[in-house]
Order: C-alpha cells, then structure tokens, then sequence
C-alpha cells in the first residue's frame, strides 16, 4: 500500500541536508533535498511529502516565509512542518510555530530526537491521511493520488475545486454556509470575498458534468451541500 513515508529537506548547507538525508534512509524515510525555495517550492507542486523539515536561514526567501505561506495555500496547508534552526531562543521558537510550523528543532541536534519528533507530527496528522478516499453515491474522490471519479469516469479537477469537493463530500449532506467553506478549504483568508465561494462551486459543477453536478446544491440562504440523492431544485428550497 502506502510507500515510505516521504521528506523533503529543505536545507541550503550540503553537508548537513546530507546527514539528515542518510540517516532518514537509514531509518526507513525517502528524502528529498531541496537546497532553496524555488526548488522547495518545484519538489511539492510534484509531489506532497509526509513531513518538511525546514531550514530557517536559507539564501533567498527565508524558511519563515516559506512556512507561512505553504500553510496559508490549501494543497500544503496540511503537510507537517518541523523548522530546523540554529536559533534557539524562545522569541524565535514563538515566531516559527506562528508562522505554522508544528514543531522547532535546534541545531545541533540528534538524530533520535529528529525521528521521534517526526513521528509524533505524522502522528498528530494521520486522521485525515486515513480519510483521505471519500465516496458519496457514484462520486469517489481519493486524496493521496488527487483523483475523483464518477461511476468510474475520470474528472479533472482545480486544486481549489478539488479541496472544495473534498470537503463537501467528507461533510456530505450537511449545509455549510459560505463562511463556513472559506474557513475550512480556503483557511483564514480573511480577504477573500465570499462570492469567491460562489465562483469555484459554479466551476465544481460544470467539472462534475450534467450527472454529478447536482449533487452540489444551493441551499438557498444557508449556503452549499453535496448530497448523494440530488432533489430537484424547488423540493431543497422547500426543505429549508
Ligand atoms: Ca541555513
């Protein structure tokens, strides 16, 4: 089934990547080295890693930004991240856990402490891993290899579509407002309109085709639901 666990490192120092490289083979992971945050930023719009371990002070864009703006995008949002740091103090252990880190390590450190830290970050993520092939009705969604399906039929999705269905389907039946859906599939965006919920609900449907499309619906003054029986139109408007 599932591979091993992948890594990405994200580390400028060669020597360093190096040796946590190999002691992450050693012990059962498959890294990744990304040496800036261009490359960082190549390697997951290829492939998510179980875990980022990420360098504070990188040429460039810092590992700071970096985290912050991964969990601020919904495709990376959930990837765990561990900042590798020479900088100790607890100002700076506060501003890398803000910036959405889920864990800090000093430089130098074990590898033992390492490990056990990675574990306990994978751990603290792996319900939504295990959750991660929905089905409602004919509609299957799988998110570790971002495919939907319907009655066995292929659909291309939009990475913001795909979240949105996502949620939807592992909601499935329940009304969730506008609101709602911006907090969960876009995070704190505050900035984001509501309409912009709208916009990417009319793109699922018309992705989803004549067949699915329905099972997205309007609740009209609630919001949107993904249902396995899709009602004509006037009997949901009825229902609420
Ligand atoms: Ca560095």
């Amino acid at each position: 089934m599932r591979q091993q666990p992948g890594v990405l490192i994200v580390e400028d120092e060669p020597a360093i990547a190096e040796l946590i490289a190999v002691n992450l083979r050693h012990n059962g992971f498959r890294p990744t080295w990304a040496m800036d945050s261009a490359s960082a930023q190549r390697e997951l719009d290829d492939a998510l890693p179980d875990v980022i371990l990420l360098d504070w002070m990188l040429p460039g864009e810092s590992g700071l930004a970096l985290a912050k703006r991964w969990r601020a995008h919904p495709r990376t949002k959930a990837v765990p991240i561990i900042m590798l740091t020479a900088r100790g103090d607890e100002a700076d252990r506060v501003a890398g856990l803000d910036a959405g880190a889920d864990d800090y390590i000093a430089k130098p450190f074990s590898t033992k402490e390492l490990l056990a830290r990675m574990r306990a970050v994978m751990r603290r993520h792996a319900p939504e891993q295990v959750a991660s092939t929905v089905t409602v009705g004919a509609l299957l969604l799988d998110g570790a290899t971002y495919r939907v399906s319907f009655a066995g039929q292929p659909i291309k999705l939009g990475p913001t579509e795909f979240k949105l269905l996502q949620y939807l389907m592992s909601h499935a039946e329940r009304v969730h407002s506008r609101g709602q859906l911006l907090d969960k599939v876009w995070g704190d965006h505050v900035f984001i309109e509501e309409r912009t919920v709208d916009v990417h609900v009319k793109r699922l449907r018309e992705a989803l085709g004549s067949q699915a499309g329905p099972m997205v619906e309007t609740v009209r003054g609630a919001g949107y639901r993904l249902t396995a029986q899709s009602a004509p139109a006037a009997l949901v408007l009825a229902g609420t």
